[in-house]
């Protein structure tokens, strides 16, 4: 007789999407007439694709892929940034957008869910065939974006500069209006706010912070004297190292696309920061130990922070994760198999809705500034912060607490309604910020009622 194959895990973002929503959803409200209402505010609202045509410095005409997914609007409009990445996919782009409504609940900012993706490897283009791209890109997606009904934000491989080129572009399609409020993340000069640009990671450092304070790991109650491993160096990952680092916790270990550095006793963190300006990576900085690309998930550590993209922690590697929490900096790191394999070895994961939503609430704040026409204090834009980032982290901590101690009767509610289906799944911090997440959007929905 043979062995049974192994499973291959399913890494496609938009059925991860889905799975955890079936997990979080028998733990949300009234089930009676939860079908209906479940597909209503699992199923995006719209996704737009179109084609890029662009001509390249050599002349040669090129054609890109593009997205845009609105996939709740229940709360507010549209929110969610813009990604150019060579694997970026339809799919994917679903299932961040997805990710974004339940994130924009979490922290309670009006706001619902949207993504975009151009499909393109921004390493390999100059400035001005990026300039080109994001021009052409948000000139196709015409009105599908507003400052009230769609507004995109930085991601992978984009940043202030794209920010500044797509405001220009809507602002010259709609002249005679204030349009700041259509993106966010923009620079300094042109309505952005400060704070912004470090703002995915301080909240990531404060909802750890905060979930230390008020005993999520048992024995540590800040920061001193723990180490932090963090996979990508770019916007979120750079940012908390440092400010990981100035709130008293070693880095160990960090990566980018090339690979990673490792230095048990603690990086020399400007040393990497200078030697990833000069050369592109962080990859041979003085005095450290080289790591492969993934290795860096596997350093021993107190705190992992994976700070690059979805599916990092799956099945494969989860047995060999080497800490005691992981912080998800990044969207969908973790899969749900890996949840599993992790809280049964009792390594803690702070949701990637409620861990990395700093940088959108940030860009709430942009938003109202430029709605007002007012400009904000950075001092003002972490004080706002930290109130949503802890509150949020209460609130999910309290859920799980309230979920964990009813289980029985979730479960028996489930199996009556459901015979035969799985028996459901201890609640961890995910599905505790889920159940949060998607009840607020249910009650939303249910308070405006389905249309006409
Ligand atoms: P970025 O482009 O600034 O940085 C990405 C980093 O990841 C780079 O250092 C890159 O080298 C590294 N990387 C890429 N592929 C890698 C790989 N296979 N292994 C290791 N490292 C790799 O992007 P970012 O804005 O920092 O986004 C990183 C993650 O954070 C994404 O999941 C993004 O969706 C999420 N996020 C970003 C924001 C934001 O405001 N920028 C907000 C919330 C969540």
């Amino acid at each position: 007789m043979t062995a049974p194959a192994p499973q291959v895990e399913d890494l496609n973002p938009h059925h991860i999407a889905r799975k955890q929503f079936d997990l979080a959803a028998p733990f949300v409200g009234n089930l009676d007439d939860w079908d209906g209402i479940s597909e209503w505010i699992f199923t995006p609202e719209r996704t737009v694709t179109v084609y890029i045509p662009v001509v390249m410095d050599n002349g040669d005409v090129r054609v890109f892929r593009g997205f845009r997914v609105l996939h709740n609007d229940t709360r507010g409009p549209g929110k969610g940034g813009i990604r150019f990445h060579p694997q970026t996919d339809e799919d994917e782009v679903k299932a961040l957008a997805t990710w974004m409504s339940w994130k924009c609940a979490v922290v309670d900012i009006p706001f619902g869910g949207a993504k975009g993706g151009v499909e393109c490897d921004p390493r390999a283009l100059s400035v001005e065939e990026k300039r080109k791209i994001t021009r052409r890109f948000i000139a196709s997606l015409g009105d599908n974006i507003g400052p009230h009904t769609d507004i995109p934000a930085p991601d992978v491989y984009t940043d202030a500069q794209t920010m500044a080129w797509i405001y220009d572009t809507y602002s010259m399609m709609h002249p005679g209006q204030n349009n700041l409020a259509v993106v966010t993340g923009k620079p300094l000069d042109i309505g952005g706010i400060p704070g912004r640009s470090d703002a995915t990671a301080r909240g990531a450092l404060m909802v750890t912070e905060h979930f230390l304070q008020i005993g999520g790991l048992p024995g540590q109650r800040d920061l001193q004297g723990t180490t932090v491993a963090i996979q990508g160096f770019g916007n979120a990952g750079r940012f908390a190292a440092t400010l990981f680092r100035d709130s008293g916790a070693t880095i160990v270990a960090v990566s980018d696309s090339r690979g990673g550095v490792y230095d048990p006793d603690g990086l020399d963190l400007a040393a990497v920061c200078a030697h990833k300006d000069e050369t592109g990576s962080v990859v041979g900085a003085p005095n450290t130990q080289a790591l492969e690309p993934k290795e860096v998930l596997e350093v021993p550590c107190h705190i992992l922070i994976p700070a690059a993209l979805e599916n990092q922690i799956t099945a494969e590697n989860a047995d060999r994760i080497n800490c005691r929490l992981v912080v998800e900096a990044a969207n969908g790191p973790v899969t749900p198999a890996a949840d599993r394999i992790l809280a049964e070895r009792d390594i803690k994961v702070l949701p990637d809705i409620l861990a990395n939503a700093g940088g959108v609430v940030v860009s709430y704040f942009e938003w109202v500034q430029n709605l007002d026409n007012a400009q904000w204090e950075e001092h003002e834009v972490h004080e706002k912060l930290r109130r949503k980032m802890y509150r949020a982290t209460e609130h999910v901590m309290t859920q799980r607490v309230n979920l964990a101690e009813s289980f029985e009767y979730y479960q028996n509610r489930w199996s009556d309604l459901y015979p035969g289906s799985e028996p459901l799944v201890t609640p961890d911090m995910r599905i505790a910020a889920y159940t949060l997440a998607i009840e607020r959007v249910r009650r939303a929905a249910e308070q405006r009622g389905v249309w006409p």
